[in-house]
């Protein structure tokens, strides 16, 4: 179920293009797009986007996807946004193959019908600024006013039009609007701007214009231009559906998209505003917009999410009209399945404490162990074993509780893959901390025998040999936040809700050397202790970085 994504689940999108293949629409095409902003990184949100958009050209033959920058205001964007985008959807597992493009590849056209709309008297330039044209707009129960200059002629608009290009202007002087309706109870067509002036450089068009189209005017005409035959976009624009098909028809696009609407995928425990995720990184709340708790498609990779369970929980939350928020346990599960299918076994000491087998030979062994308990088609590894090993603190109880089946003084325990060992003495520290375990081992016990006296182990414990074991640094993940809906919070509160115990770093755990060995990215589960993955930026051989991706349990449910 990983390699192979899951059949794609019914919903009022496919329904609709369903019908309209059998109608014959749109001559038998299904083109659609991903138009992201290129303003900020992509988030788990867009990447629900990137899946059914892309996805749908896997579903239908010569299906079409563009990758569309919306590139409409240099006052935000830059490139080094627009690389990370592409990288995060190849990574994702899609291609957009030639059809790359730009809102900017078309500013010449948005200018050409933008004079057609001045001379159908269907646009005008405006003196207004921007607070009195806030004023003149009314409320949803007040009707807007014109702006005085609603009636400037076709020639007087056309030629300040004209100006404002040549760059005559200073920022904010004019606007051209689109002469709409200023009483309608729709307010996105009380005559909305269409072109504003801003002296800036762009990152592709440089300082060829000092003027540049309003998002609400460009993107329709972008569809139209591009053939796109489902315009799929989130709730949030069903307002403005009437205004895009307002410049559709009356720019003469001799193409007409259908723009439908899908809701926004909210998760909790988290936030998917640019915003909110801005502030996070500029306040230094995390360590950058890649930190393996931000859900950003960058920062789910370095926490070890694979391509393959991202597509399945976008997959499985589907599509639909309804605000719903996601449970991230719901995430934490794809995460889960795909991880327990696919990544190798390995065994790691977060919290060592050393043991001492005091009757094993002063000579080194070599187990081979599986890398996965169900699968031998993922091979096997050499796993070192020694007279002195590390077990985790935790496994031992110098005065066990009622159930306590591990180490504790007298007691054995099996150590996973190896032996069953008896612990005979306890060293302590002037303190009185446990420095050291004294045990002894039973030969014939190898690999899962019981003892000779055929009586059963009940506690399996799992271990590092402290020879040739390697020290590592392990970050433990969890939610970022500590209530369930940040996102609703204002600016200033939702940072104060940040779970303390997000990160927690363990600088002196112990790994297997082959885990140390590993490639960055290497995802693994630790036994008994959670899934982790080689950090993509800081892991290498001689100072092994592992983040844990999840927990082997939700044990925030556990919690509540
Ligand atoms: P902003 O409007 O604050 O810049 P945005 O999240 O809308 O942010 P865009 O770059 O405009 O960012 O988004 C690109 C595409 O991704 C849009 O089509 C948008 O509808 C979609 N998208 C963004 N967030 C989500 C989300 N949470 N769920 C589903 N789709 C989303
Ligand atoms: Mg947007």
């Amino acid at each position: 179920m990983n390699e192979i994504d899951k059949t794609p689940a019914a919903n009022f999108i496919r329904t609709i293009i369903n019908e309209d293949l059998k109608s014959g629409k749109n001559g038998g095409r299904v083109v659609v797009r991903f138009p992201p902003e290129p303003n900020g990184y992509l988030h788990i949100g867009h990447a629900k986007s990137i899946c059914f958009n892309f996805g749908l050209t896997k579903e239908y033959e010569g299906g079409q996807c563009y990758l569309r920058m919306d590139d409409t205001n240099p006052a935000k964007e830059e490139k080094e946004y627009e690389d990370a985008i592409k990288g995060d959807i190849e990574w994702l597992g899609f291609q957009w193959g030639s059809l790359m493009t730009h809102a900017s590849d078309y500013y010449e056209v948005f200018y050409e019908k933008a004079e057609l709309l001045i001379k159908k008297g269907l646009a005008f330039v405006c003196s207004l600024n921007a607070d009195e044209v806030r004023a003149y707009r009314g409320t949803l129960t007040e009707a807007g006013r014109p702006s005085p200059n609603r009636d400037r002629s076709v020639d007087e608009n056309l030629e300040l039009f004209r100006r404002m290009r040549k760059g005559e202007f200073p920022d904010g002087t004019y606007t051209l609007r689109a002469k709409i309706d200023m009483t309608s109870g729709n307010i996105n067509l009380r005559d909305p701007t269409i072109y504003r002036i801003r002296h800036l450089e762009h990152h592709r068009t440089g300082k060829t214009w000092c003027i540049y189209p309003m998002y609400d005017y460009a993107h329709p005409l972008n569809d139209a231009l591009e053939g796109i035959t489902h315009s799929i976009c989130t709730l949030e624009f069903q307002d403005h559906r009437p205004l895009y098909d307002w410049f559709v028809a009356n720019c003469d696009m001799t193409y007409r998209p259908q723009q439908i609407e899908f809701s926004r995928l909210n998760v909790n425990y988290t936030v998917t505003s640019k915003r909110k995720l801005k502030k996070l990184v500029d306040s230094k709340l995390v360590g950058s917009w890649d930190d393996p708790r931000m859900p950003t498609i960058r920062g789910m990779r370095r926490r070890g999410y694979s391509p393959a369970a991202l597509r399945n929980f976008c997959e499985r939350i589907g599509i639909s009209k309804k605000d719903t928020i996601i449970d991230m346990s719901i995430l934490e599960e794809e995460i889960r399945n795909d991880l327990n299918e696919n990544a190798l076994r390995g065994l790691a000491v977060l919290d060592p404490i050393k043991v001492t087998i005091t009757n094993y030979p002063d000579a080194d062994e070599v187990l081979r162990v599986p890398n996965h308990p169900q699968k031998a088609e993922m091979g096997e590894r050499d796993l070192p074993f020694s007279n002195t090993i590390y077990i985790e603190r935790d496994d031992f109880m110098e005065e066990p509780s009622k159930g306590f089946h591990r180490l504790s003084p007298g007691k054995d325990a099996r150590l996973r893959y190896a032996y069953v060992i008896r612990c005979d003495e306890v060293v302590k520290d002037a303190s009185g901390q446990v420095v050291e375990l004294k045990c002894t081992y039973d030969v014939d016990t190898k690999g899962g025998q019981n003892p000779k006296d055929g009586h059963k182990v009940k506690g399996i414990i799992h271990w590092v040999d402290a020879k040739k074991g390697v020290k590592a640094e392990v970050r433990l993940y969890d939610r970022l936040f500590k209530v369930a809906n940040p996102a609703g919070l204002d600016d200033a509160d939702f940072i104060a809700e940040i779970n303390p115990d997000s990160l927690v770093l363990r600088r002196d755990a112990y790994i297997e050397p082959a885990l140390a060995q590993s490639a960055p990215e290497t995802r693994f589960q630790f036994e008994r202790l959670g899934f982790f993955t080689a950090d993509r930026k800081d892991h290498d051989a001689t100072h092994p970085v592992f983040n844990r991706t999840v927990t082997l349990r939700d044990t925030w449910a556990e919690k509540a």
